[in-house]
C-alpha cells in the first residue's frame, strides 16, 4: 500500500484532525522521528489550508482537537498539540494543551517545528532580527525618551531579564533606572 492508502484505512477516510471528507491528502508532520504514515496525517483541505497559513481569527473550527488530541497515532497527537500550542492564546485551547499528556518521545518532537507563529504575528524579535524571550537582556540602540517618566534612556544602556508583552510583537517590558517601561524591539538589540 502507498502513503496515501494507509493513512485512508487508518483514518476510516476522514480528515484526522476534524473528520472532513473534503479533498483529503497526507500532510507532513515536519521534524518525525519515523517516515511514512508514521510521519504523516490524512487531511482535508481546510486543515490544510490553516496549517499553510495559520488564521488566528479563525480558531473556532480547531476545537475538534479535543478529540482529535487523544488519537493512538502519534503524528496526529504532535500535530494537534502544534495548532493547540499555535492557538494557546485562547483559554480553550490551553485547557486542552494542560489536559494533553504526551510522553517523552512525542513531546520532544511536537516541540521541535512549532507551527510558524511569525505568520500569526507572535514572535518577538530584536532589531537584528534575532528572537527574543522573557529573561533576556537587550541593549539599548539609540536614546529613548520615556514618556511620563521625565528621563531618556540612554543608548547603550542594558535592560535586563525582558518580559514580552504578549499579542504585540513590537513590545517588550524592562526595567531603566528603576522603572518599568515598554520599550519597542525595533530599538533594541541582544
Ligand atoms: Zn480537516
Amino acid at each position: 500500500m502507498d502513503l496515501h492508502q494507509s493513512l485512508l484505512s487508518r483514518s476510516d477516510q476522514k480528515c484526522e484532525l476534524c473528520d472532513s471528507a473534503n479533498a483529503l491528502e497526507a500532510f507532513e508532520v515536519t521534524s518525525s522521528p519515523e517516515a511514512g504514515v508514521e510521519a504523516h496525517v490524512l487531511t482535508c483541505q481546510e486543515c490544510r489550508d490553516w496549517l499553510s497559513n495559520p488564521d488566528l481569527s479563525a480558531t473556532d473550527r480547531w476545537t475538534v482537537l479535543g478529540d482529535s488530541m487523544w488519537s493512538e497515532h502519534a503524528p496526529v497527537q504532535v500535530l494537534s498539540w502544534r495548532v493547540l500550542d499555535c492557538l494557546k492564546s485562547n483559554s480553550w485551547a490551553q485547557d486542552l494543551l494542560d489536559m494533553l499528556y504526551l510522553d517523552e518521545e512525542r513531546s520532544a518532537w511536537s516541540a521541535a517545528d512549532p507551527i510558524a507563529s511569525e505568520q500569526s504575528g507572535g514572535t518577538h524579535r530584536d532589531s537584528n532580527g534575532a528572537v527574543l524571550v522573557a529573561g533576556d537582556t537587550v541593549t539599548l540602540i539609540k536614546d529613548l525618551t520615556v514618556k511620563g517618566a521625565g528621563f531618556t534612556a540612554k543608548r547603550g544602556t542594558a535592560v535586563r531579564n525582558i518580559s514580552l508583552v504578549q499579542d504585540t510583537p513590537e513590545h517588550i517590558e524592562g526595567r531603566v533606572s528603576g522603572q518599568q517601561i515598554v520599550i519597542l524591539t525595533k530599538f533594541v538589540k541582544k
